[in-house]
């Protein structure tokens, strides 16, 4: 339902967020498809509602300095400068996570992408919710990225909890995208011209993905890297010798004989699947296994999006 953000309205709408709902807001970029950035189910809504085949990291949208503490670990004396001159605004920046970031909102990375965007609407939902809300663009999958509420409504629609009317996007391009490792990475040209950023940081170097082609998250620098080999099997395939020195990711039941086992929905519910895959295969990383079997989840909704990420785990363990 498409409202107008009055009073109420924002009050609705930060309600939901918080109470874990999918609301579409105004930005000054595109309009976002906001979700509680801290509870990894409403995130997985997301990609259920955009029906995205694979799990892009997502930008954390917030209000204040305090909001961005909860968000990431750290924040160096050159994102302090770039936030001071540049937010509210289309910039956003990919700093190390805190761990209360579940690892679907950055698709496993070890990094956050975070901004804090300039139109008031946005601004004003995401302090009312008082959480980071994490967003892509509000539109299904291939469309084009909406720059009003109806582009939204038509989409979307009825999937979408509630979406705030805020008039036409003012740049209507997406936020410039800058990791800051030590030195300061460009990954995505946007609203915010390098020129600009390189009057603030000298030479800014480039790794820009093209335009269909965006940097799967093994691509980009810093990226985790497991290092114990994944494959995709049913517990039954797997020999039984093999089974006690490996883990098993299962999707609803627990098989026997493996040295440790995560389920990632007891109930066989994609969207709570994919709400913990990436915290289980960091889990199963860190133990030291000789190696990991996942299940074969049904490629179904969000189904398709956990298989790819499995296959590109098993094919390279870097992609994890
Ligand atoms: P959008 O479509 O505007 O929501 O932009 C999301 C894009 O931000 C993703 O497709 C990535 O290219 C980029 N991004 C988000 N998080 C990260 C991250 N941690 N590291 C690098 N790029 C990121
Ligand atoms: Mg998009």
């Amino acid at each position: 339902m498409v409202v107008p953000p009055t009073e109420e309205n924002l009050e609705r709408a930060a309600h939901l967020l918080r109470s874990g709902g999918l609301v579409a807001f105004p930005t000054e970029t595109v309009y976002g498809l906001g979700a509680n950035a801290l509870k990894a189910e409403a995130v997985a809504r997301i990609f259920e509602v955009k029906g995205r085949p694979t799990f892009d990291p997502l930008i954390v949208h917030v209000a204040s300095p305090e909001m961005l503490f909860g968000v990431v670990a750290e924040t160096p004396p050159q994102a302090s400068a770039l936030m001071a001159r540049f937010w509210p605004g289309p910039l956003t920046l990919v700093l190390p996570k805190a761990e209360a970031v579940p690892g679907l909102v950055t698709a496993g990375l070890p990094t956050v992408a975070v901004r804090m965007p300039a139109n008031p609407v946005a601004l004003e939902l995401i302090r009312q919710a008082g959480v980071p809300v994490a967003a892509p663009s509000a539109n299904p999958f291939g469309y084009l990225s909406p720059t009003r509420a109806e582009h939204v409504e038509r989409t979307l629609g009825s999937r979408v909890d509630l979406i705030l009317d805020g008039g036409r996007s003012q740049f209507g391009v997406e936020s410039t995208i800058l990791l800051l490792a030590e030195r300061p990475v460009l990954l995505r040209h946007g609203a915010v011209p390098l020129e600009v950023l390189e009057e603030v940081l000298g030479p800014v170097e480039l790794q820009v993905a093209r335009e269909h082609k965006p940097l799967v998250p093994g691509q980009l620098p810093h990226h985790y890297a497991p290092s114990t080999p994944i494959r995709l099997a049913q517990p039954h395939q797997v020999p039984p010798e093999e089974r006690k020195r490996s883990g098993y990711l299962a999707f609803r039941d627990v098989p026997k004989g493996f040295k440790v086992v995560k389920v990632l929905s007891p109930t066989g519910d994609l969207r709570e699947a994919a709400a913990h895959l990436f915290e289980a295969l960091h889990q199963l990383d860190r133990l030291g296994l000789e190696a990991i079997y996942a299940e074969p989840v049904p490629e179904e909704g969000l189904g398709r999006a956990i298989m790819d990420r499995l296959r590109r785990a098993a094919q390279d363990p870097s992609r994890v």
